[in-house]
């Protein structure tokens, strides 16, 4: 059965809030249909970026957000202490657009890391003023760091990002390293024609600085609808130009539920992993669960529903009534993406707003 015959209505707000689904038990957690958990909760803290990736968002940049209409500091804490001390939620990842712009990134990391049970804390960043901010971070709370880096050639990174940052970016992983969040890691999202000859030096890099590289496909989350499932490259491809140069057998300690399938490099201990997410979808393992900037609850990147928790902090709910409607959210979660379903329809918001 494909994940839009198992679809609930496909327009934002039809769902009206409150109303129980009859058949969902009384488990305090984020379970759904299909018996899966959701424990890992995904917060985009601003839509904004310093950068402008070809894949996710053009040249002029986007609308941004009315500041009025995000979430603030305090409204982002008390539904992090939802998640995790009602709803079983045990990693909070902090993303965007790019995080480091949030004003109060390292006041909000603190307050999150005081929280008991304490969730693990993670942060996906551009790294454009990581060299200065990561020993904050790292002192602030962060546990693991995630780094995006497409290319090692200026020119190339300039292209791609449409800015000449490469050094910050570099710098910024060196900090971090050297600040303890170890070990670092690096996304890459190879583009063909552009950057898809660098999968080998990309990770000759990352395992002599000793960071650990994963290739994320290209999926249809880009502002401009350019997305192609005849260009994009797929993970088969990366594993066959990495096999070129490197033997690489599958990692046994793999975690279930990560979407990177990890390989050991010649035999290990050094990893690499790829995240095929349209061609080898893992949603049957999905334990992700996602918040807007401006405070939308998704029960995954390509939802095309969303549960307006903004409305719900602003309208006086309690914390129990949050987490409830939070439950029923991901009650009605579907099966999968749907990406090669013929029915496939791109989600309105882009990745850089929905947090990726
Ligand atoms: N600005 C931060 C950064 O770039 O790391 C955090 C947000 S960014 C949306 C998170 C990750 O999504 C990055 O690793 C980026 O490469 C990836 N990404 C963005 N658009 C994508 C797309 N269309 N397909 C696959 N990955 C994408
Ligand atoms: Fe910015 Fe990250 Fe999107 Fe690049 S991928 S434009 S760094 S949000």
């Amino acid at each position: 059965m494909s994940a839009t015959e198992l679809g609930l209505p496909g327009i934002r707000g039809a769902k009206p809030l409150g109303v129980r689904d009859p058949a969902r038990p009384d488990d305090p957690r984020l379970i759904d249909r299909f018996g899966r958990v959701a424990t890992d909760l995904r917060v985009s803290l601003t839509d904004r970026c310093n950068l402008r990736c070809t894949y996710c968002m053009p040249a002029e940049g986007l609308d941004w957000t009315p500041r009025d209409e995000l979430l603030s500091d305090d409204e982002i804490v008390r539904l992090v202490t939802i998640a995790v001390r009602r709803l079983g939620v045990e990693e909070v990842r902090f993303t965007g657009g790019e995080p480091l712009l949030r004003r109060g990134l390292e006041s909000i990391l603190a307050r999150v890391s005081a929280l008991r049970p304490r969730p693990e804390i993670s942060l996906t960043t551009n790294a454009i003023g990581l060299a200065r901010r990561a020993r904050g971070l790292a002192d602030a709370g962060v546990d693991r760091l995630n780094v995006s880096l497409d290319t090692l050639r200026p020119e190339r990174f300039a292209t791609i990002t449409r800015r000449d940052r490469i050094t910050d970016v570099l710098d910024g992983m060196a900090a971090a390293r050297a600040a303890g969040l170890d070990p670092v890691k690096v996304n890459t999202v190879l583009l063909r024609g552009v950057n898809d000859d660098e999968a080998v030096p990309l990770l000759r890099y990352c395992l002599d600085a000793g960071y650990e590289l994963r290739f994320i496909e290209q999926m249809p989350l880009d502002a401009q609808h350019g997305w192609q499932r005849t260009e994009m490259v797929t993970a088969a491809e990366i594993l066959s130009r990495l096999r070129e140069a490197f033997v690489l057998t599958p990692d046994p300690t793999e975690r279930a539920g990560a979407p990177a399938e990890r390989w050991l490099v010649d035999g290990g201990p050094s990893v690499v992993g790829v995240i095929a997410s349209v061609t080898r979808p893992f949603c049957g393992a999905c334990d992700r669960t996602r918040l807007t900037g401006d405070g939308q609850l998704r029960s995954c990147l390509f939802a095309r529903t969303e549960t307006d928790l903004r409305a719900l902090l602003r309208g006086g709910s309690t914390d129990e009534e949050i987490a409830d409607a939070w439950r029923g959210a991901m009650w009605a979660k579907l099966a999968g993406h749907g990406i090669d379903d013929p029915n496939f329809l791109q989600p309105d918001r882009p990745m850089s707003a929905i947090g990726g």
